[in-house]
């Protein structure tokens, strides 16, 4: 299978040298890079702005801001035959870029911010035979949170991460699948996750070849 992965956090940049951005490490989409090449699959990640170094044999595109990440997926969707969302996509952009740097004036500063494209649900409106999986960081009512993810964005399966996930490798998550079986996988490393989502992407996609009478890709 043909693997496609995004990973880390995005930048949105309000003037030359301050941006809006998130904690996010790339850890748990390397996880995923690194598993799935290792059972013999082609893995893309398309890769936000992080000091750690992607895992090798695997092909990584870097892009700074949700924008730019849209735009690389959107171009890499044809070959991917399972798409992997880990970044943590920020929702919104500056309106407008400050040119240079925004300096003090003594007043405040009124910072208008638009919707970045959601590029997950972007992909689950033309998702074809492709498998989606999703993550959900949620702090209020989190089951309810993924749960309404997963059919809005029409993914396969939601990861359900609690905040402590960022930049941790020790994480409790829940893999949610769409008909709402719920397999809790509390203090388990990133690796155990992505070993997980492998078994169960590749029980779905042969599952799916066998009833239209394929063979394993
Ligand atoms: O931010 P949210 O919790 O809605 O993210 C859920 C999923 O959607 C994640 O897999 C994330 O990578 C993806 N996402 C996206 N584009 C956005 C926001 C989130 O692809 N603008």
């Amino acid at each position: 299978m043909r693997v496609l992965i995004t990973a880390g956090p995005t930048w949105e940049f309000i003037d030359k040298v301050r941006y809006i951005g998130s904690p996010s490490t790339g850890r748990m989409g390397f996880a995923v890079a690194e598993v799935f090449a290792a059972a013999g699959h082609t893995a893309n990640i398309v890769l936000g702005p992080t000091q750690l170094q992607p895992p090798a044999g695997v092909h990584v595109i870097r892009v700074t801001s949700a924008i730019e990440m849209h735009q690389a997926v959107m171009e890499l969707l044809d070959s991917a035959d399972v798409v992997v969302m880990t970044a943590a996509v920020s929702d919104y952009r500056p309106a407008a870029r400050f040119e240079g740097k925004k300096k003090r004036t003594g007043v405040k500063w009124l910072l208008e911010l638009v919707e970045n494209p959601d590029i997950l649900k972007e992909i689950g409106s033309k998702k074809g035979d492709r498998i989606l999986v999703g993550f959900a960081v949620e702090s209020e009512d989190p089951r309810r949170g993924a749960l309404d993810k997963l059919h809005r964005k029409n993914l396969d399966f939601i990861v359900l991460n609690g905040p402590a996930a960022f930049a941790s490798d020790v994480v409790s998550v829940e893999i949610i699948d769409r008909g709402e079986r719920v397999t809790p996988m509390p203090n388990v490393t990133k690796h155990d996750v992505a070993r997980r989502l492998l078994e169960v992407v590749e029980a779905l996609d042969g599952e799916r070849r066998r009833a239209s009478g394929e063979g394993k890709r």
